[in-house]
């Protein structure tokens, strides 16, 4: 490593294995790892670092390859500082290293319905980040404001026009870090919104590989196709359905697999690296285009370094 790391309350691992902390489990090491105490401690360090050096904001690794050479640079994981819950009337705040989930059994004790969160398995920040959704609805449709320390250290708050938020993303300049949301939650019944978390969870883990080593689904469902050219006619395509009709459900390569359970699902079946699972994406993506013309782009993040040959 060739940066000094300012002094912290937090702690700093330097050259940290970052695969036990993504879904996927793999990935070579960070140069630092940072666990901020609290956000004076994260604007502290980000003011005080190199501003030279990189810097990647990382929740709970569900939506990561983290490639087998690791990331240059410094690593920050934001934990317990950050995971506080409040609720006042319609508005939840939460800290960004709050689990999706925790936030939405929350929300729902308090008649409060934030429950599209409940099968997401992230953190807030990352919901933020990849304007994380399900069965219809999205962080964009209940976001109220951010918090955030820019690259140099400052305390911001973000609204949406700031965010921009998009299909499965969202804008942040680079090395800046999320460190708290608020929504807008429309009320619900406690009761009838734990029944129908519980719902979404059985429908989970019916349709999706939800115990394996993943990081949810692989590529973007392609917006805006019309089988007819009527402008009436338009919808998004399934990527699922175009990885199966390109006859790549099943496929591997090394330790890498396309889930028989969701074609869309690369999954680790023990013993991949992050070059088995990317290389078998873009066989996938190679596959599905010569069968249907059709480019899938990747939804999960790929990111760090491949390891030296
Ligand atoms: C089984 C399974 C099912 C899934 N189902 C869904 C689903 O239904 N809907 C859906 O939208 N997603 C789904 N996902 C994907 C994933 O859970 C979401 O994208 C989630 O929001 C990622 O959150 P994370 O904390 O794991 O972020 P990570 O994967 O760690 O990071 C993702 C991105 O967020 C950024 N980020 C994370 N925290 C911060 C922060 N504090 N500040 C700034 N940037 C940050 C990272 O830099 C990275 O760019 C699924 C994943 C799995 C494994």
């Amino acid at each position: 490593m060739t940066f000094d790391l300012p002094p912290v309350r937090g702690t700093i691992t330097e050259n940290r294995p970052l695969a036990g902390l993504t879904w996927m489990r793999v990935g070579g090491p960070a140069d630092a790892l940072f666990l901020p105490a609290d956000e004076d401690d994260l604007a502290a360090f980000l003011a005080a670092l190199d501003p030279g050096v990189a810097v990647f904001p990382m929740g709970v690794g569900s939506n990561l390859i983290v490639r087998d050479g690791g990331i240059r640079g410094v690593v920050i994981r934001l934990g317990r500082g950050f995971n506080a819950i409040e609720i006042d009337g319609a508005r939840v705040t939460a800290g960004a290293a709050a689990l999706d989930a925790h936030v939405a059994r929350r929300a729902a004790e308090a008649g409060r319905d934030l429950t599209f969160l409940r099968t997401i398995p992230g953190s807030i920040g990352g919901a933020l980040r990849m304007n994380a959704g399900c069965y219809g609805t999205y962080v964009a449709d209940v976001f109220a404001e951010a918090r955030a320390v820019t690259r140099s250290g400052e305390v911001v708050t973000l609204t949406a026009e700031d965010l921009c938020f998009a299909y499965r993303q969202s804008t942040l300049p680079e090395g800046w870090i999320l460190t708290r949301a608020s929504f807008d939650a429309p009320p619900g019944d406690p009761a009838a919104l734990e029944e129908r978390m519980a719902a979404q969870l059985a429908k989970r883990d019916e349709t999706q590989p939800t115990r394996d080593r993943t990081a949810g689904s692989t590529f973007r469902n392609p917006a805006g196709f019309s089988s007819t050219g009527r402008a009436d006619d338009v919808h998004d395509l399934k990527a699922w359905k175009l990885i199966e009709e390109a006859g790549m459900r099943g496929a591997s390569l090394g330790g890498a697999q396309m889930n028989p359970k969701h074609a869309n699902f690369l999954t680790n079946t023990g013993a991949a690296s992050a070059a088995d699972l990317e290389a078998l994406g873009e066989e996938v993506r190679k596959r599905v285009f010569q069968n249907a013309g059709i480019a899938l782009e990747w939804e999960i993040m790929r990111v760090g370094e491949p390891a030296e040959k």
